[in-house]
């Protein structure tokens, strides 16, 4: 039996990705992906689209949502796979954060324009599909049009990374309360690129309170990790008992990251199942595979990264 392929974070237009939930669903097709779980940044309005286009499809989707935290001026990623999208902690931050987000879209704007960038909000605006989660890509995106740049990443390197005098926060809960309000949503909590380059690496006794909290898993193989990060956070998941993950974190044509570009082992999909409660017997892997490995050696991102 093939070792099924297995991608566990990938965006859509409900937040920054540049595929649609179904256009996802069939790229994920193209990639010769089993399983690949819809991540957008704080939302989950993708997943009825998404679930519409796998049973389409015959793939298998896993619903999740990307929970933007902030801890001592650090960015962190917290994957939410199988909340329950209506549980009030988890509405109640994500509407906070996205409401939040629109603002700060606006004053980033701003001082890009106060900087001669020939920019407005309005043109921007265009730029973010309705309801869709506003975020620093959009920004790109309208630089782009504007000819400014060629594409999202020579935005991002000049004037949108994290610690750029451009870039203002927006409002995002404690990583340690999100993992809770994960947990009573009856989701499970996965740490993304905990050791990505530059400064929203996480130290490890963040992830060790975490974990305390509740964490369930940690995400392993990214772009984002060069090759000590990635023994890092092998080493760390193991000592803590976390499920290590591996994925693409795609993004459409917004990034260069391609799905299926890291993988997840069958059995840390069947751990996170059991742990969400989902009975279906999960696909398993052949013995002799490594888990998380990419077929092909995974490129590194060029330029900045501020994920
Ligand atoms: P924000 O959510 O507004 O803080 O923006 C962060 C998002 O920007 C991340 O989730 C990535 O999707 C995206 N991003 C970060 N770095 C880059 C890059 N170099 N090229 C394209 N997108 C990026
Ligand atoms: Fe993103
Ligand atoms: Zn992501
Ligand atoms: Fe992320």
């Amino acid at each position: 039996m093939r070792s099924p392929r297995i991608d566990l974070h990938a965006h859509s237009t409900a937040s920054d990705g540049t595929d649609s939930p179904a256009e996802l669903i069939a790229a994920a097709a193209r990639a010769g992906l089993d399983v690949v779980a819809l991540t957008d940044h704080d939302t989950a309005a993708g997943w009825g689209a998404a679930q519409a286009a796998a049973d389409r499809l015959g793939l298998r989707l896993v619903p999740g949502i990307e929970v933007s935290c902030q801890r001592d001026g650090r960015s962190i990623h917290l994957l939410g796979y199988r909340v329950d999208p209506s549980h009030p902690v988890l509405v109640a931050e994500m509407a906070r954060t996205t409401a939040d987000r629109i603002t700060r879209l606006e004053r980033i704007v701003e001082r890009l324009a106060a900087a001669g960038l020939p920019l407005t909000v309005e043109a921007v605006r265009e730029h973010v599909p309705p309801g869709a989660t506003a975020g620093r890509p959009h920004i790109a995106d309208a630089l782009v049009a504007a000819g400014v740049v060629g594409h999202r990443d020579e935005a991002f390197a000049r004037w949108l990374f994290s610690g750029s005098v451009y870039v203002v926060e927006h409002y995002a809960p404690d990583p340690a309360r999100a993992v809770r309000a994960v947990r009573d949503a009856g989701g499970v909590p996965v740490l993304a690129h905990p050791f990505g380059m530059g400064r929203n690496a996480i130290p490890e006794d963040l992830v060790e309170e975490l974990a305390a909290a509740g964490l369930a898993g940690l995400e392993v193989w990214h772009r984002d990790h060069d090759d000590d990060a990635t023994a890092r956070a092998e080493a760390v998941a193991d000592r803590l008992g976390l499920i290590a993950t591996g994925s693409s974190d795609y993004h459409g044509s917004g990034k260069r990251n391609r799905l299926g570009e890291n993988l997840t082992a069958g059995d840390a999909l069947a751990a996170l199942d059991v742990l969400a409660g989902v009975r279906a017997p999960a696909v398993r892997d052949a013995p002799h595979r490594r888990p998380g490995q990419p077929t092909a050696a995974a490129p590194r991102a060029p330029g900045g990264t501020a994920s």
